[in-house]
């Protein structure tokens, strides 16, 4: 083997993901995990035991169509329509994955050719950067910038070049909590136009917006031919080790897709599609409630790290909470992340990972807020043995 390294240059230096690194941190130290975004209290019991019913009753045991089980397509088509005026055929344009991250991956990797340039808003999600090198293409950021974390349309205008095949959006926007407006998704979509790109856009929080309103770009003009939506179960049903994650666009990119995806995973979890086809179809009641409670946790963190001295950025969309620890005494997230734990017995994620111009991500960190108020009140509690006297 010589001295060539095992791990390829593609992959190189990508080494442990940070959620992995920070929930084993949280283990080890019986700390409290406000890193990894996973709820501690799971989804609704009635898809709990849709998923135990089929088991039970032989469904889904054993390898379902590769696309996903009917069922889960005609539901994900459903929600599409209902939630976002979209209408998708559950037969040629859905396509189930084993939760977004295999989306993500077999989109981008039957999407791009080896020098291909893929757009970004940065600070990106982990796997976006693992996945765009390991398909051999060039990532571009475009940067998110503290306070507001607004894209630069303008900035984004420059970074296109001939070589770029591929805009990669997230919205609501993980971890600063961004949900694009329309007026930005429209500015997108029209370089995209201009430009000839495809969009991929994560939408995995489309539920968890505060105030202000998700809109897929996938509905605007000119967008439906060149857009891949992706989302998932696992954050809208609180049902994150289940990895049930979804694609809609159009049959010639949803082909695409499904080519890289059957030699990925072949298909995703028989059973949990079935629980997951009745929770896309649970009544408006449990989405508003969902993000009811989610709303009242942001609040109660925002409030408590504000007043444990962070400077805090109030998100419009998912369950994490970005901070600037400036005002600590602090300057780097990553060794203040590292120490916390030791420090005050919780865990929480610094941003600078997902940045490549690593300096605008240095002093923030992220924390999450979908778990129980008295988990959160302990952690606050727990925090402000950090305020400066
Ligand atoms: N995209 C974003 C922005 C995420 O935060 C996550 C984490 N849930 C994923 C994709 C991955 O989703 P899944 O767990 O369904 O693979
Ligand atoms: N999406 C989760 C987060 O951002 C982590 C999921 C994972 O560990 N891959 O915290």
């Amino acid at each position: 083997m010589g001295n060539r390294p095992l791990l390829n240059r593609r992959l190189a230096g990508m080494g442990t993901t940070i959620f992995a690194e920070m929930s084993a941190l949280a283990t080890a130290t019986g700390s409290i995990n406000l890193g990894q975004g996973f709820p501690d209290t799971d989804g609704p019991a009635s898809v709990a035991r849709a998923a135990a019913d089929a088991v039970l009753n032989g469904r889904g045991n054993q390898y379902p169509p590769g696309p996903g089980i009917p069922e889960l397509r005609a539901a994900i088509a459903e929600h599409q329509q209902r939630f976002h005026g979209l209408s998708y055929d559950p037969d040629t344009e859905v396509l189930v994955t084993a939760g977004a991250t295999e989306a993500i991956a077999a989109t981008l990797l039957a999407l791009l050719e080896p020098g291909d340039e893929v757009i970004a808003l940065e600070p990106f999600y982990d796997s976006y950067a693992a996945c765009i090198a390991m398909a051999g293409a060039t990532r571009r950021p475009l940067t998110l910038r503290a306070p507001d974390f607004r894209p630069d349309l303008d900035e984004l205008r420059t970074l296109i070049t001939p070589r770029t095949r591929l805009l990669l959006i997230n919205t609501p926007h993980n971890p600063t909590g961004t949900v694009l407006t329309a007026d930005e998704l429209a500015a997108i979509a029209a370089l995209a136009v201009e430009h000839d790109l495809l969009v991929v856009t994560d939408e995995v929080y489309e539920h968890l917006v505060f105030g202000a309103t998700h809109h897929p770009i996938a509905a605007l003009p000119g967008m439906r031919e060149r857009t891949v939506s992706i989302s998932s179960a696992g954050k809208t049903f609180s049902f994150t080790g289940w990895k049930v994650g979804w694609v809609t666009a159009n049959p010639a990119l949803v082909t695409a897709v499904r080519t890289a995806k059957q030699y990925l995973t072949y298909v995703s979890a028989g059973p949990f599609q079935y629980a997951v086809a009745e929770a896309l179809r649970l009544p408006d009641s449990y989405f508003d409630g969902f993000r009811a409670d989610l709303l009242r946790k942001r609040d109660l963190l925002v409030d408590g790290l504000t007043a444990a001295g962070f400077r805090v950025f109030t998100p419009e969309g998912t369950y994490f909470i970005t901070t600037d620890i400036t005002p600590l005494g602090e300057k780097d997230g990553i060794e203040f992340c590292r120490a916390l734990p030791e420090r005050c017995g919780v865990v929480a994620i610094p941003n600078a990972v997902f940045y490549d111009n690593t300096e605008a991500g240095r002093s923030l960190v992220r924390f999450t807020f979908c778990k129980q108020e008295a988990v959160i009140n302990e952690a606050i509690e727990r925090l402000s043995k950090l305020r400066k006297r």
